[in-house]
């Protein structure tokens, strides 16, 4: 779908995303380490097919290795690969688009309204292998991490291998983790148990020890603006919250909701311990849902005015046939009764 923008939208700069910014997570990095011609080979296909005049690698300064290795590949291409500050959220696309080429995708906007598009390192590697063996997206590499995992590492399975399985291949768990998360510590999602399974987008499978997670009661909003300060997309969490707190999820947008990346940047900082990007999270899916609902509605409504539309024309029809037959039952009638006259008279004569 993404690669479909390119035919709707020109795309001038093509931006690989190698900024893998959330913590335990190290999957992207270890797939520029190891095969770094194989993605490169995949950035210029997704170049040609989107005709890109400029193309980039955003990696994080702290992957020295995978920025070697990357470099190594891109040497003598039109792939330039730039070192980024190692600095959350730099893997989200707004943040990287703004640090390698200065511009700011509008509020509400798409990196394809100012002629931008971004794609995963790691969409490129299967690009490649899609382009030149005809092979889908079947595998991919998760890391599986946290101090309640055995032994930590990334693997590369199959989609659909329960998450539990990966943990028991990295040598299962250390006592009961105080967390399990799906993906990264900031941006992930939280769950209850590990018979889930990996799809696409699992970058990370993590069991994380009370060490690791701090569990502290939330207390009241001090104003203190750490989460003002913190915030990458320069919104201001505390009023949006404030919004979400007294129901009001629609005054929250106001404030600038749907430009929330959750990066979980404010909740982390907040002193308070408020989870912030939770109570966006959720007033995102509530949202979500009343549109859902709104769409819903308005999709039946259509449906029943297309019905009653069509129930009225039905019975017009009905009505016109109806009327046309009584018409000619008429007409043969009269006819039928002309002649009986006519041999009457006819009669008559004779
Ligand atoms: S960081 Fe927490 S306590 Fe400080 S203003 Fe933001 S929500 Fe309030
Ligand atoms: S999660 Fe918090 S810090 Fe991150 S974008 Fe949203 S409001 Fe800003």
């Amino acid at each position: 779908m993404k690669l479909n923008l390119s035919r709707r939208s020109e795309v001038r700069t093509l931006i690989m995303n190698g900024g893998e910014c959330e913590p335990y997570l190290t999957c992207d990095d270890r797939l520029m380490r190891e095969r770094a011609a194989k993605i490169v080979e995949g950035i210029r296909i997704i170049r040609h097919a989107t005709g890109a005049a400029e193309v980039m690698v955003g990696i994080e300064d702290n992957k020295p290795e995978a920025i070697e290795s990357m470099m190594a590949a891109a040497q003598g291409t039109e792939v330039r690969v730039v070192a980024v500050p190692a600095m959350y959220p730099m893997g989200s696309e707004k943040q990287l688009i703004q640090v390698l080429t200065g511009q700011e995708v509008p509020a509400g906007g798409r990196a394809a309204d100012i002629g931008v598009l971004v794609h995963n390192v790691g969409t490129a590697y299967a690009v490649r292998d899609a382009i030149r063996f005809g092979r889908p997206l079947v595998s991919r590499i998760v890391t599986v991490s946290g101090g309640a995992v055995g032994a930590p590492g990334n693997l590369e399975v199959p989609i659909g291998t329960l998450a539990s399985d990966l943990v028991r291949a990295c040598g299962g768990l250390r006592g009961t983790p105080a967390r399990l998360v799906l993906g990264g510590p900031m941006m992930g999602m939280q769950v209850s148990g590990l018979d889930v399974p990996i799809v696409k987008g699992s970058s990370g499978v993590l069991a994380l020890t009370h060490a690791e997670v701090e569990q502290t009661q939330p207390g009241p909003c001090i104003r203190c603006s750490s989460c003002v300060r913190a915030c990458p997309m320069g919104l201001l969490p505390l009023e949006m919250a404030a919004r979400i707190r007294i129901g009001d999820p629609v005054g929250s947008v106001d404030w600038g909701l749907k430009d929330c990346i959750a990066c979980g940047s404010c909740s982390y900082v907040c002193p308070a311990h408020i989870p912030l990007v939770h109570w966006f999270n959720h007033a995102k899916g509530e949202l979500a849902a009343r549109e859902r609902l709104k769409l819903k509605n308005e999709a039946t409504k259509r449906l029943a005015d297309e019905r009653n539309g069509r129930m009225e024309r039905i019975a017009r029809e009905r009505e016109e046939a109806a009327r046309q037959r009584a018409a000619k039952k008429a007409a043969a009638e009269a006819a039928k009764k002309a002649a009986a006259e006519a041999a009457k008279q006819a009669e008559e004569v004779a």
